[in-house]
């Protein structure tokens, strides 16, 4: 079966020309910069020196249908929305598109990829006191943050990352590695 859902660009059009749901359905649009429709999830690194019909396309998010192709749902615009992964994945599917504007109308806002990359070191660094031992220390012997990020570096180039991200057990480890490295 061939793919008959529209662009990505197609949707974004779509919704962003003010038909009626388009505040119940995508809540969070703004065609200026590309998002999930429903929690607001970016990433900062869509836009850089790109269109925004470029950076809508580039934009990791997926075609959700709000009523299933299986149970009888179009694949017209106004029956597709843009989802980030976690969204897609734990969205209704269902007879009734109004399950759907229930679940979207109670979806918590997610932060920007990268101030969630940040909040994952910060609870890494949380599991990890030595390491904060080890920027005290430092600071007190007049070291740099170009120091530590320079060992952070080393140490993370031979850690894996799972689908592209570290994990929160890799992220403490590297701060572990680190904090010894920095101790004297
Ligand atoms: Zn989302």
């Amino acid at each position: 079966m061939t793919d008959q859902r529209p662009t990505k660009w197609a949707v974004v059009q779509y919704w962003a020309s003010g038909p009626s749901g388009h505040d119940v359905f995508a809540p969070h649009l703004d065609i200026d910069s590309p998002c999930c429709f429903t929690c607001g999830w970016f990433s900062e690194r869509w836009m850089e020196g790109r269109s925004f019909r470029k950076a809508w396309e580039r934009a990791t998010l997926e075609r959700a249908h709000i009523v299933p192709a299986g149970l009888g749902g179009s694949s017209a615009e106004s029956n597709i929305i843009l989802l980030c992964a976690p969204c897609h994945r734990e969205s209704p599917d269902w007879q009734d598109p109004w399950e759907m504007a229930l679940w979207i109308s109670r979806r918590p806002e997610r932060a920007s990829k990268e101030m969630e990359h940040v909040d994952a070191w910060l609870r890494a660094a949380g599991e990890v006191p030595l390491f904060e031992v080890a920027l005290g220390e430092m600071a007190i012997a007049g070291g740099t943050p170009e120091k530590v990020i320079g060992v952070m570096r080393e140490h993370s180039r031979r850690a894996v990352a799972h689908g592209g991200e570290l994990s929160q057990g890799t992220m403490a480890a590297i701060l572990r590695a680190t904090a010894r490295d920095l101790l004297p």
